[in-house]
C-alpha cells in the first residue's frame, strides 16, 4: 500500500500545490482550455495517477481501491486542472470498456483516454430519445465487416473537440426496443460526420448536433454484443452519474477532530458581504450547509461500494441540488449588482438549469430510485414487447 508520502511525492513531479483559497471550476463551465488537462494527463500518465485503477498497460497503475481512495484524498493538495473536456473518456468510456471492450478495444483506446491525447464524446441523445433513450432511431446496417450509420444525435457535449464518438445505434429494428441497439465507437473526423455547434444560454460553445449519413465503421468498433448495446449503455450511464454525484457542488465540509466545522469554501466567500447578521439568510445558508454535510456523508458510504449502480442517481440528484443552492445563494446576495451578468456567480447560475437535465433528468432519476432502489412499482411500459418499427413514436 503506498503511503501519503509516496503519493505526494508522485505527484510534486507534475503538479503544483493548490492554493486552498482557490475554488476549482465546475464541470467545464465556461471553459474552453484543452491545453491544462492535456497537459495533467501527459505529466500523470508516466505514473498511472489519473487512472489509477485501471491496469498498469492500459494507463493505470493496478491500483487497489483503498490505494485508489488515498491518491484521490491526497490530490486535493494539488492543482489539478478542470478535466470537463476528458470527462467522457476518463469516467464513461474507460471503465466500459473494461467492463464491455474486447482486449483489443481496451489496448487501442485506453492509453491514448489516460494521456489526453484523445478526446471523446457521448452520441446517445436523439431528438426522439432523451429520458426515453431506448427509442434511439439512428441506423447501422451492416456492409460486410462494416456498418454504414445514419442518423442524427443531439445535446452531444465536447462533439467539435472530441476525436472518438461512443455512439449507441440501432442494429435491429423488428425487435423490442431495448433489444435491437448495439454500441459502436466512431471516429469524428469520418466521412460523412458533421458536427455543427450549439450555444448554450451560460456562453458554453462545445455543446453540438452530430448529423451522421453513410458513415463507414469497421465491425472492429463494435462495443460488446450485437443487440447488446442497451447493457453497455446502461453501464456508460452509470459511471457518469456517479462521477457527476461524485464532484458534489458544494465545495464539501471540512472538520479536523476537535474542531468547530467550517463552512464549504463557496458559503465563506460569501461572509463579508454581511447578509448573514440577517436571520433569514442564516437559515438559507444553513439549510444548504446541513445538505452539504448530510450528501457528503451519503457519497462517502456510497463510495465504499466499488461498482456503480442506480444509488448512482441519489448521489446526481444531490449533487444538481447542491449546485442549484450554491447558485442561487451565492447569486441572491449579491442583491441588484446580480442583474449585471460579468460576475462569478452569474455564470453557475445560468448553469445550473443544465444541471438537473443532463445525464438524465431530476425526474428520471427519481423514477430510478423509486424502482431500483425502493422497490417502488415501475411505470406502465406499453411499447416493452412491441418490435421498435410498430413502435408508436413522437406525439402523434
Ligand atoms: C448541458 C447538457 C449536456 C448534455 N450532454 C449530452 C451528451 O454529451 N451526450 C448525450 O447523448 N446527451 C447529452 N445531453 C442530453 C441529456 O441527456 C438529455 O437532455 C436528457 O436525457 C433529457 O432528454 P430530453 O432533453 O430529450 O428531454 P425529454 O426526454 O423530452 O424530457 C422532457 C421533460 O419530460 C420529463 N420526462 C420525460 N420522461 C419522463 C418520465 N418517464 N417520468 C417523468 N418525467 C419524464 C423530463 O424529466 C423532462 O422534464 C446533455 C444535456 C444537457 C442539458
Amino acid at each position: 500500500m503506498l503511503s501519503d508520502d509516496d503519493i505526494r511525492s508522485g505527484m510534486e513531479a507534475f503538479l503544483e500545490r493548490r492554493d486552498p483559497g482557490v475554488r476549482a471550476a465546475t464541470m467545464g463551465v465556461g471553459n474552453d482550455d484543452l491545453e491544462s488537462g492535456r497537459r495533467y494527463l501527459d505529466g500523470a500518465a508516466a505514473g498511472g495517477w489519473a487512472v489509477p485503477s485501471w491496469p498498469r498497460e492500459l494507463g493505470g497503475r493496478d491500483a487497489s481501491a483503498d490505494e485508489s481512495r488515498a491518491i484521490k484524498r491526497v490530490q486535493r493538495e494539488f492543482s489539478v486542472p478542470d478535466l470537463y473536456v476528458y470527462a467522457v473518456g476518463l469516467a464513461m468510456v474507460g471503465p466500459t470498456l473494461l467492463a464491455h471492450g474486447s482486449e483489443q478495444q481496451q489496448g487501442q483506446w485506453m492509453p491514448s483516454i489516460a494521456n489526453g491525447s484523445e478526446i471523446w464524446c457521448q452520441m446517445f441523445s436523439e431528438p426522439e430519445a432523451g429520458s426515453d433513450l431506448a427509442n434511439v432511431a439512428m441506423r447501422a446496417e451492416r456492409d460486410g465487416d462494416e456498418w454504414i450509420l445514419d442518423g442524427q444525435k443531439v445535446w452531444t457535449s465536447r462533439g467539435m473537440w472530441a476525436t472518438w464518438g461512443l455512439v449507441l445505434a440501432r442494429t435491429d429494428p423488428e425487435v423490442p426496443k431495448h433489444n435491437g441497439l448495439s454500441m459502436f465507437a466512431i471516429r469524428m473526423d469520418s466521412p460523412g460526420v458533421e458536427v455543427r455547434p450549439l450555444v448554450q444560454m451560460n456562453s458554453d460553445k462545445h455543446f453540438s448536433e452530430v448529423f451522421v449519413s453513410g458513415a463507414r465503421i469497421p465491425d472492429s468498433y463494435r462495443i460488446g454484443n450485437l443487440g447488446l448495446g442497451w447493457n453497455v449503455a446502461v453501464t456508460v450511464l452509470a459511471h457518469e452519474r456517479a462521477a457527476a454525484g461524485g464532484g458534489g457542488g458544494g465545495g464539501g465540509v471540512k472538520k479536523r477532530k476537535g474542531a468547530a466545522p467550517t463552512p464549504p469554501s463557496w458559503l465563506a466567500a460569501l461572509l463579508p458581504s454581511g447578509r448573514f447578521e440577517d436571520p433569514l439568510w442564516r437559515q438559507r445558508a444553513t439549510k444548504a450547509y446541513s445538505f452539504d454535510q448530510a450528501a457528503a456523508w451519503t457519497n462517502g458510504r456510497a463510495a465504499a461500494s466499488r461498482q456503480p449502480g442506480p444509488a448512482g442517481s441519489g448521489a446526481k440528484l444531490r449533487s444538481t441540488r447542491q449546485y442549484r443552492d450554491r447558485a442561487t445563494i451565492s447569486l441572491d446576495s449579491l442583491g441588484p449588482e446580480a442583474m449585471l451578468t460579468d460576475n462569478e456567480h452569474s455564470l453557475t447560475f445560468l448553469t445550473s438549469p443544465s444541471m438537473a437535465i443532463r445525464g438524465g433528468t431530476d425526474e428520471i432519476q427519481r423514477n430510478i430510485v423509486g424502482e431500483r432502489v425502493l422497490g417502488l412499482p415501475s411505470e406502465p411500459r406499453v411499447d416493452r414487447d412491441v418490435p421498435w418499427s410498430r413502435s408508436r413514436k413522437g406525439l402523434l
